[in-house]
């Protein structure tokens, strides 16, 4: 019987060990933290959007992430969909094929994981953290950094990466595998928030809108994420930013000029919002600017707009207002523009983009090209994906594919 050892109890760690030991591998899963699966239970939320219905490569991202495609056609959307199942959990399904445990609970997503491990005599090592993987006489060895060393015919490092490591990941996973030899393309936090330079930001912070966030990149526009913006103290916040982070975070790591540009009227054109403030300035021109745009604007953010378009004297009527100004207004609720100055830190980014790179990994097994017996699975690897459970998926699947390849 072969021993797999595993390092890190996350979410593709823990499916590596159940595929792993249905596959009729003795398992052993090393765990840096005090129990298993701790940032599986901060997911969704606490609710885990575990997957997405809409699952397809094109949601992926990394140095190469056709990569996914292999792993996927192994055990895809419909395998994982059956995997939870049979472990009890049952789907409900959100906006944008986003999928959820009908018990709205991450917790239980972790307790029916735990649950199988314990059926299948998994042995669970908590509160230990491997360094180094070694080959010795045809055996792998995980040395701990409390001395003790575990001894086995495989080695699944499922490390995760940079991001929330209050959560476990904290990089570690990455000198496992340099030490091994790999290349690990330079990582960089991915889903996160944004800093922005504005000098009105504390007077907005707090205010969460609907509408549409463009990234553009040198003057190009290079993607753009409908959908929540928070405004925050250090910048901006929210699902349609969170979204868009990569390609910022990504360009500014690269040395390039980032901003990003919110429109708060996505549903109307440029000359259908102007149309509309001058039909609001017509209606009751006898009314301050500022005032004229209560009903319109979240009132806070009214003076920042105002301001940001280059308007001074907000108390004029607005029957004053030219032509050209309104015409100013509305290119500013159209693409207020922001430039970008960073990201806010690992502790709060919720994916690692980068890692161990995919050149050196069979994508049909996810063994090391390098270092016969080692395997990755999960985000240590240099593939993230978007916001809504593209990153967990990707979890499930290389860890079910790594565990199941491992013990065969
Ligand atoms: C707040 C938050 C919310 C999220 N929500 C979602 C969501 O709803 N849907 C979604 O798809 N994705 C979500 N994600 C991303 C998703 O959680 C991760 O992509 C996924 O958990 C990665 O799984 P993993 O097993 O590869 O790594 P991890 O889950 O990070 O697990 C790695 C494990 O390895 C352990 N470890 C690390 N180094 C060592 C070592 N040297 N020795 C022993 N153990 C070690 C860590 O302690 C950790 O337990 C969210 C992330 C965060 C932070």
């Amino acid at each position: 019987m072969k021993h797999v050892i595993i390092v890190g109890g996350g979410a593709a760690g823990m499916t590596a060990a159940i595929m792993a030991a249905r596959h009729g591998a003795r398992v052993t899963v090393i765990e840096r933290m005090q129990r298993v699966g701790k940032k599986l239970l901060a997911t969704g939320n606490g609710r885990c959007n575990l997957s997405n219905r809409r699952l397809d490569a094109s949601r992926y991202h990394g140095r190469r992430p056709g990569f996914v495609a292999g792993v996927f056609a192994r055990f895809g959307l419909e395998d994982t969909l059956d995997f939870f199942g049979a472990l009890g959990v049952e789907f409900m399904e959100e906006n944008e094929g986003r999928l959820f445990p009908v018990s709205q609970q991450a917790s239980s997503v972790l307790d029916v994981l735990r649950y199988e491990m314990t059926r299948l005599g998994v042995a669970e090592v908590c509160d230990t953290i491997v360094q180094t993987v070694t080959s010795k006489h045809g055996k792998l060895r995980c040395v701990c950094g409390n001395e003790q060393t575990f001894e086995g015919d495989r080695v699944i490092v499922c490390a995760g990466g940079k991001s929330s490591p209050n959560l476990g990941s904290n990089g570690g996973g990455y000198k496992i595998a340099q030490a091994l030899g790999h290349a690990i393309v330079e990582p960089f936090p991915a889903l996160v928030q944004l800093k922005l330079d504005a000098p009105w930001l504390k007077r907005i912070a707090g205010i969460s809108v609907p509408g549409s966030a463009h990234a553009w990149i040198d003057d190009n526009l290079r993607r753009t994420e409908t959908g929540e913006i928070l405004f925050t103290e250090y910048g901006v916040s929210g699902t349609a930013i969170l979204s868009l982070s990569r390609t910022i975070s990504e360009s500014m790591l690269q040395g390039r000029s980032a901003q990003v540009r919110i429109d708060l009227f996505p549903a109307l054109t440029p000359g259908e919002l102007t149309a509309l403030l001058q039909r609001r300035c017509a209606h009751a021109p006898f009314k301050p600017i500022d005032f004229s745009f209560v009903g319109l604007l979240h009132k806070r953010l009214i003076q920042a707009a105002l301001q940001s378009a280059g308007i001074q004297d907000v108390q004029r009527p607005c029957g004053e207002l030219s032509s050209d100004e309104i015409a100013r207004i509305a290119a500013t609720l159209k693409a207020w523009t922001f430039p970008a100055t960073g990201t806010q830190s690992w502790m709060f980014s919720q994916v690692t983009a980068g890692g161990v790179d995919v050149d050196e990994l069979d994508p049909a097994t996810l063994q090391s090209r390098l270092a016969p017996g080692v395997y990755f699975a999960g985000e240590v690897i240099d593939i993230d994906g978007d916001s809504g459970g593209y990153n967990l998926q990707w979890a499930w699947s290389s860890g079910a594919v790594a565990g199941i390849c491992a013990a065969s």
